[in-house]
């Protein structure tokens, strides 16, 4: 407790209703969520399997675990920590009969249900599928809104909408046909369920005592109606947020959800934290001074008592190259002079696509570094791929994953086969799987039939072989069944890249292997816990090695502090985003750079470039409107012009500087 403010003291004791801490960026927020959980362990005697605290991300929710077993050590057994998707998740996974699913249900991730739509769009609506993203997204808003496709059927009037609502009602449809559900699924139906079976919420408001919530900003209305929920009349109930660092509009998340909570819990008791202690004055100042741009649900001022440092760096690079050597350089050289590690520094961009050129200028600098939200294990080809097969194991009526590995490797099903094979399933109200079984003589060519048949027979014989084989003996010779090595083979660019790929494969049966083992389960558990933690970890990464620089969008960085932070890509179209320009959204991307603001400890670097080649064409850019909003006096603009030469002779002397120091 020593190493608490008062006000912070305040937030970790009370515990006599619901409590909403709201304050700025590095103020400690996430720090009182981790020690009250001790607190309420600790002092108050609650068990912590009654307490579940929910983060944003599963690298966060990890965080908080590791540290509250670092204080409580045993005593931490059981606390639920995770994102909201794995709590409702959980629920799902105990109360399925409630819910009527079967067994082995699969869950679709973004792409899957992508796939889907697309799918339907085609069939039932004769598009060419161009709309999938869009109608996936309306159909995401729809239901994180809690809007059912009856319903939004029923109030569509424009024909966009009608198409919108219809695939939405097919789409569900076609879910509960393959026994499956998408990411929303994972909110709303727990919801729903607790709205219509008061005893099962009753259950679970039994189960746990204590909710406690970081980032609550984030939460859109699915999710904010489960925390109310669970936390029923006991109020046993801590929130956190700042509803300046609202990023999530786009999934359906407002700042007023802040505002809201004050009406549903009448006798919520706020407290404002305003010490940051986590950046400069400078920085702190530049922030504050940022957002007062915005509107406010709440007014809140931050200070900091880590002395003024150093003005804010803008460095203006020729090009996108120019920008990437550049802010490499730097890294590399101020490294050198201020003796730190490759891991105080972090590059935060707008978009995935930005960090390509960055990583490139990294690589061939030798500098290592971690990129977040990357291609993830679980989103690697090959992976994918005999998850899928693994996904048809336990569950065959997986739609998904049987179109996904139908072809390969190349069983020369064609895509007219398959459609026949689909047709014929929506006829018969069943999965492709069990199509296949049903087929007979005239519902297709016969030559399609008859691979489809030895597809299938094949895929039984394997199910059976991995029910009886002790361990992963089945899977591998699944694996070599398929020849997959051979395909990887054939697809690949070189045999190094097919040997990587297979080493990922191997690395896959390992880890089920292991999991069998360590916790003594069969295999049909450990391939769903795969399945699960697939979906769960997609936007997760694998750990950071020890000592990297941290690459990672302004969305992912949220929540993290770092010594020092290179912004890149300050430009009208990145920062604000062009999309959000166009559709007039300019506070959230001001959100968004408070948030990679103030994720700076020590340093701030932003850079922007003046030229920069889109879509084959080079086109001038344009400084970010931010850049202008920040005080004027702590910023400190370097290069500029066609000055790439400047630019590299101040290099060389800064570094020539910062290898006299080192060695001085
Ligand atoms: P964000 O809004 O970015 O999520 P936050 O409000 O959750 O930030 P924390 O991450 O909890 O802030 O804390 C920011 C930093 O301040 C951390 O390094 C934390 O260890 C430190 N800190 C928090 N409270 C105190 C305190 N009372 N004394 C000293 N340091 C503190
Ligand atoms: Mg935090």
């Amino acid at each position: 407790m020593t190493q608490l403010n008062p006000r912070q003291r305040e937030a970790v004791r009370y515990i006599d209703g619901p409590l909403l801490v709201l304050a700025g960026a590095g103020s400690g927020k996430t720090s009182v969520i981790t020690r009250k959980i001790a607190y309420l362990v600790e002092q108050c005697g609650i068990d912590a399997k009654r307490i579940a605290a929910v983060t944003f991300t599963n690298k966060a929710a990890r965080e908080m675990k590791e540290r509250v077993g670092k204080i409580l050590g045993s005593g931490g057994d059981g606390l639920t920590v995770s994102t909201f998707h794995q709590l409702g998740l959980n629920i799902i996974r105990r109360e399925r009969k409630h819910l009527g699913l079967k067994d082995g249900f699969s869950i679709f991730d973004g792409e899957d249900s992508k796939n889907l739509i697309k799918d339907l769009l085609i069939q039932e609506h004769g598009s060419d599928g161009d709309q999938a993203g869009t109608v996936q997204q309306r159909i995401s808003n729809w239901k994180n809104d809690r809007v059912l496709p009856e319903e939004a059927v029923a109030r569509a009037t424009s024909p966009a909408d009608i198409l919108c609502a219809q695939a939405y009602l097919r789409y569900q449809r076609a879910l509960r046909a393959y026994n499956a559900l998408d990411f929303d699924d994972l909110i709303l139906l727990p919801t729903i369920l607790f709205e219509h079976q008061p005893d099962v919420l009753e259950k679970w408001q039994n189960q746990l005592h204590y909710l406690l919530v970081d980032e609550y900003q984030d939460t859109n209305s699915s999710q904010y109606l489960l925390v109310r929920q669970i936390v029923g009349l006991r109020g046993g109930l801590t929130v956190v947020g700042d509803d300046d660092q609202s990023i999530y509009a786009w999934r359906g998340a407002k700042p007023e959800n802040l505002a809201l909570l004050r009406e549903d819990f009448p006798a919520l008791k706020i407290v404002m934290l305003e010490q940051n202690y986590r950046s400069t004055s400078r920085i702190l100042k530049a922030a504050n001074t940022l957002i007062a741009n915005n509107e406010h649900v709440f007014d809140k001022q931050l200070w900091s008592e880590l002395g003024m440092g150093d003005p804010l760096r803008v460095m203006r690079c020729a090009n996108e190259q120019d920008e990437a050597d550049q802010v490499v350089a730097e890294i590399q050289d101020h490294r050198l002079r201020k003796r730190t590690r490759y891991g105080d520094y972090a590059i935060l961009y707008r978009g995935n696509h930005q960090s390509r050129l960055i990583e490139l200028a990294l690589q061939q600098s030798g500098v290592p570094y971690h990129l977040s939200g990357g291609t993830s294990f679980f989103a690697r080809n090959e992976v994918k791929d005999i998850m899928a097969y693994l996904r048809l194991l336990v569950n065959a009526d997986d739609d998904n994953a049987f179109l996904r590995i139908a072809n390969v490797p190349r069983r020369k099903l064609g895509a007219s086969t398959l459609e026949a094979l689909g047709e014929f399933a929506n006829e018969q109200h069943c999965g492709l799987s069990t199509a296949c079984e049903r087929l007979s003589e005239g519902v297709m060519p016969e030559a399609g039939l008859k691979r489809l048949k030895q597809f299938h027979h094949w895929l039984e014989s394997m199910r059976r072989l991995n029910e009886t084989e002790a361990g992963v003996t089945g899977i591998r010779q699944l694996l070599r069944d398929i020849d997959y090595e051979d395909w990887l083979l054939q697809l690949s660019s070189s045999e190094e890249v097919a040997e990587r790929r297979m080493s990922n494969v191997h690395f896959l049966v390992d880890s089920i292997d292991r999991l069998m083992r360590d916790e003594d389960i069969t295999l049909k558990d450990a391939i769903n816990r795969l399945i699960l933690r697939d979906l769960l970890e997609q936007q997760d990464e694998e750990e950071a090695g020890p000592d990297c620089v941290q690459l990672m969008t302004l969305h992912a960085s949220k929540g993290l502090e770092f010594p020092h932070v290179y912004i890149i890509g300050m430009e009208e179209g990145f920062l604000p985003h062009r999309v959000s320009v166009e559709e007039d959204n300019i506070a959230e991307e001001r959100r968004l750079a408070y948030v990679g603001i103030t994720r700076a400890r020590q340093t701030l670097t932003m850079s922007l470039a003046e030229k920069r080649r889109q879509y084959g064409e080079t086109v001038p850019c344009e400084p970010s409107r931010f850049l202008a909003e920040l005080p004027e006096e702590d910023l400190v603009w370097q290069g500029g012009g066609e000055a790439s030469p400047e630019a590299n002779q101040e290099r060389a002397a800064e570094t020539l500087s910062g290898l006299k120091a080192l060695f001085a």
